[in-house]
């Protein structure tokens, strides 16, 4: 396969947007699947959307996330720099050479008359082109003139990778701004440089961008250049309707479900089967798998639905998968913030002990908080709870301070207190006390939590360790 050369280029506007981030993975997983390069280069020249810090909260997401790239901040490369803004040297060589052969030219034209031209066409219900009002005499360029393209219409057809044939007519040409009255390139223009200066073999992006192709293709003629592949990526869709996700849906940064307990895994195996399959059932995908799985073809070509439980779902599943793959020790060095505050008076091997028996119900990391305090804290006795739950509200107050003691009896005459020999006593106590399971276990489990679940007895028992099962059982005994 040919070495495919790709980019992901952000602006650094804030946190990166969940939906934004299939931008990066597909061109890291076709450099990857190619041996190829994916090159970072930061979109920096809209000076107002510029958040301070944005750079560092993107190369930290991608690293999080386990998408290194070959070229760009922290790592160089030989088409340093990588931050357009420090690249306005180049864009001024390159606009030169339009300039020169009469294919840009500076325009003069004041913003308000812009505007005017723009209401007159607004007035008269005709598109407004600005070629139709291009200027007649342009002065030599000097900084603070905007340059312009300067359009020839015609039609154009080409090929989406994605969206498939595509033609245009010379309705859709005009002379776009390269450089802005600030000094600054436009996007329009400074990806075209730069795509073409770092040598990018396939243009991987937001679908938005697809309806100015024609004049990006317009450029790369005037420039001579080959084009690249275009590859537009379509949205991903709200929940509901018919709109591109948005901070409005609910869906977060990656920054925010890393903090909610998301594992990087999860987060890139969701977002590259959306809108993406290799024709099989499979749904758990490691990054190596995607590497070799990989292919632009079967992007589909319409917008993804964004599933937030989807995600949750895959999540659950890689904390089990890490769990059996990798062990307990892998997968408790990814809980270290998302335990109870209490846990941190236990050691280590207590909290994995207590991550081994509830790790396959969780969904997000931070399910441990809820569900294990009272593995680290004694629960508040409730004994309402025992009254109103569904299995136990049949049996009088005395049957139940009577099948507590027999239970404490039991398991006090244990001489191993483990898993095994606990199951073994619970299966007597069942067969003597002729009740349901649901009624023995439901008791003892409430009176051990008096939270709404727990994992399977016998391990709740044998991890919380005699003396405290047993005080607990007893505390509750006294209280009914
Ligand atoms: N800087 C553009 C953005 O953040 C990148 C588009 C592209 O990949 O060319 O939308």
């Amino acid at each position: 396969m040919e070495k495919a050369i790709t980019r992901f280029a952000p602006s650094p506007t804030g946190y990166i947007h969940i939906g934004n981030v299939r931008s990066a993975i597909y061109p890291y997983l076709v450099a990857r699947q190619t041996n190829g390069k994916i090159i970072l280069r930061i979109e920096d020249t809209d000076r107002e959307r510029y958040v301070e810090g944005a750079t560092e909260l993107i190369e930290d997401t991608l690293k999080w996330l386990g998408l290194d790239w070959d070229e760009g901040p922290l790592v160089g490369g030989p088409n340093e720099p990588y931050f357009q803004t420090e690249r306005l040297s180049i864009y001024m060589e390159w606009v030169q050479k339009l300039l020169d052969s009469g294919r840009a030219y500076a325009d003069p034209t004041p913003p308000e008359k812009i505007d005017e031209y723009r209401k007159e066409c607004n007035e008269k219900k005709v598109p407004f082109l600005y070629r139709n009002f291009r200027p007649e005499n342009t002065p030599t360029w000097e900084p603070g003139i905007p340059i312009r393209f300067k359009a020839e219409p015609k039609e154009y057809s080409w090929h989406d990778e994605v969206m498939g044939d595509m033609h245009t007519g010379p309705e859709v040409l005009d002379d776009i701004i390269l450089i802005k009255r600030d000094g600054y390139p436009t996007y329009n223009f400074a990806h075209i440089v730069d795509d073409a200066e770092m040598g990018v073999t396939h243009v991987m992006r937001g679908v938005e961008y697809l309806s100015s192709t024609p004049n990006y293709l317009a450029l790369y003629e005037a420039f001579g250049l080959e084009r690249p592949k275009l590859v537009s990526l379509p949205h991903i869709l709200a929940p509901i309707g018919n709109k591109k996700l948005g901070k409005r849906d609910g869906a977060k940064s990656v920054t925010e479900y890393r903090d909610d307990g998301i594992l990087p895994e999860a987060i890139l195996n969701y977002l590259a089967s959306l809108g993406w399959n290799d024709g099989t059932e499979q749904e758990i995908y490691t990054k190596e798998e995607l590497i070799e799985k990989f292919s632009i073809d079967r992007i589909q070509n319409s917008g993804a639905r964004y599933d937030e439980n989807k995600l949750f779902w895959m999540n659950g599943q890689w904390i089990r998968r890490i769990f059996n793959e990798q062990g307990a020790r892998a997968l408790y060095d990814r809980t270290i913030n998302f335990w109870p505050e209490s846990a941190s008076n236990y050691p280590e091997e207590y909290r994995i002990k207590v991550l081994s028996i509830i790790y396959d119900r969780l969904k997000t990391l931070s399910d441990l908080k809820d569900m294990t305090n009272y593995f680290f804290e004694d629960p508040k006795i409730d004994t309402d709870i025992i009254k109103n739950n569904k299995f136990l509200k049949k049996m009088s107050e005395a049957e139940v301070e009577e099948l507590l003691k027999k239970s404490i009896d039991a398991l006090a005459g244990l001489k191993e207190w483990d898993a095994e020999y606990l199951q073994e006593t619970l299966n007597g106590l069942l067969a003597e006390s002729g009740k349901k399971p649901a009624e023995l276990f439901s008791l003892i489990r409430i009176a051990l939590s008096f939270a709404p679940f727990s994992p399977a007895l016998n391990l709740t028992l044998e991890v919380l360790g005699r003396e405290t099962s047993l005080a607990r059982l007893n505390a509750v005994a006294r209280s009914i």
